[in-house]
């Protein structure tokens, strides 16, 4: 497809403006950013009615990430990835989010397993055996990715009070010779069926009446293992692509080689990392300019396919494009900071502008494509055009724990109010 020239912009280095915003970047930053715009753009945004009206999983996507090179964007180098940090990785779902809203959302569950286990458990402090253990097993797992192509998929959700972080998951995980047996359930899994592997999060059953939250397990399963089963129907509003559906583990038994953290590293990893639950706004960020994009586009009678009708003479609809575009600006602009000032054991102030950051995102992406229909109006929610389908997508970010819209005010308000600690009498 020919594109139009646009002029480099001398900031950032690139002919578009990434959904992250205009910035310096890297070198690294700046090829990928590329790499994902021109995916987006010529591949993605064309595919994204098809996953959505059919409530399937996005393969095509995933068969242009592979080859991108993108499944392996977060393996360090020396384990053959692209070695992308934690900043760069946010840049770039942002833009892949802004074509295709399921195949980001699924992507940052897969890129979620090579982060956690390489640069963020990299800065979560270890006991020099664990280290070796934990430097020994994520071999493994990285090969599989890069070597084979292989997806992960990061079930959690139980419909319980464990993925608020609020309790002990109810899935478990009892040491048997040589590896382990994992029973349970987990609900909304994303990538149901089309992951290779399954990285779980379950309490080590010690054999006692005390579930500890401090013993969760991070543990691989493979989707070939006897014993694990997925079901349920599939039929949501929106990030349909995702297909998050029921898993169940009866007696599923995996190898040590499996784990993908050492016992007790990521209860310790949580609390030293807090960003690392907020990698799943980037995805909402990019919903964000797509609605606003279109909105743009809409007015100016440029949308492809449309009458050239010109709606932007209309006072009251530029001061609501002024008005979506001052909250995307506000979203971008605290999204920026926080994933250039995400670390492990972040003070109170960037703690609080991080959970602020993402409730920000979360609300502010679904609010901008409400403000997108209302003023671009009542032809524009047609099916045939991306507006509904953003509506609907973005409408999902603030049910998403442990980071609902709901628990970042909660923890907000008490951890404003009460230091570490802190009781009333
Ligand atoms: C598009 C999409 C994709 C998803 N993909 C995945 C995935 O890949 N993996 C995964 O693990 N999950 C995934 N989820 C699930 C998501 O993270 C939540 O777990 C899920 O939406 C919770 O649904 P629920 O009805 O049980 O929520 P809720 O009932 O809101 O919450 C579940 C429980 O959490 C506790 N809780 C919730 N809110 C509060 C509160 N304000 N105060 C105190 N306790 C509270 C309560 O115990 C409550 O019963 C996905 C969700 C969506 C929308």
């Amino acid at each position: 497809m020919n594109q139009p020239i646009n002029p480099i912009n001398p900031t950032t280095g690139l002919d578009f403006t990434p959904a992250v915003g205009d910035m310096p970047f890297t070198p690294l930053q700046r090829e990928l950013l590329a790499k994902a715009h021109a995916l987006g753009r010529d591949k993605f945004a064309a595919r994204a009615p098809q996953w959505d009206r059919e409530a399937s999983f996005p393969f095509a996507n995933y068969d242009d990430l592979r080859d991108a090179g993108f499944l392996k964007l977060c393996v360090p180098t020396a384990h053959g990835g692209l070695g992308a940090d934690y900043t760069t990785y946010m840049m770039v779902a942002a833009e892949v989010g802004r074509f295709c809203g399921a195949t980001a959302l699924t992507w940052n569950m897969h890129i979620c397993s090579t982060m956690w286990t390489g640069v963020l458990a990299d800065g979560i402090a270890m006991t020099e055996e664990q280290r070796a253990e934990h430097l020994a097993r994520r071999e493994l797992h990285f090969s599989r990715i890069v070597n084979d192509g292989a997806i992960y998929a990061q079930p959690f959700s139980e419909g319980t009070a464990a993925a608020a972080g609020r309790a002990p998951f109810g899935t478990t995980a009892k040491k048997v010779d040589g590896g382990w047996l994992i029973n349970g359930r987990k609900i909304w899994a994303s990538l149901s069926g089309a992951a290779d592997y399954y990285g779980i999060l379950c309490t080590e059953d010690k054999g006692d009446d005390h579930p500890d939250a401090r013993d969760t397990l991070y543990i691989s399963v493979p989707a070939t293992s006897e014993g694990f089963s997925i079901s349920g129907d599939w039929d949501p509003l929106g990030m349909r692509g995702t297909v998050s559906r029921n898993l169940a583990f009866k007696d599923v038994f995996v190898s040590d080689a499996e784990q993908l953290m050492p016992r007790g590293i990521y209860f310790k990893g949580a609390q030293t990392w807090p960003a690392m639950f907020f990698t799943l706004s980037p995805t909402y960020l990019g919903l964000a300019n797509a609605a606003y994009d279109f909105t743009v586009k809409y007015l100016r009678g440029e949308v492809e396919g449309e009458p050239p009708i010109k709606r932007r003479q209309f006072p009251t609809k530029q001061i609501t494009v002024a008005q979506m575009r001052i909250q995307l600006e506000n979203m971008k602009s605290i999204f920026a900071r926080a994933i250039a000032e995400a670390k492990p054991n972040p003070s109170k102030d960037e703690k609080l502008r991080l959970y602020a950051a993402h409730y920000s995102v979360m609300e502010g992406a679904n609010d901008i494509a409400r403000l997108a229909i209302r003023t671009c109006g009542g032809q524009s929610m047609m099916k045939h055009l991306p507006l509904e389908r953003l509506y609907r997508d973005s409408r999902c970010g603030a049910l998403m724990l442990p980071w609902t819209a709901e628990l970042i005010l909660d923890r907000m308000g008490r951890e404003t109010l009460y230091e570490a600690g802190e009781k009333d009498a």
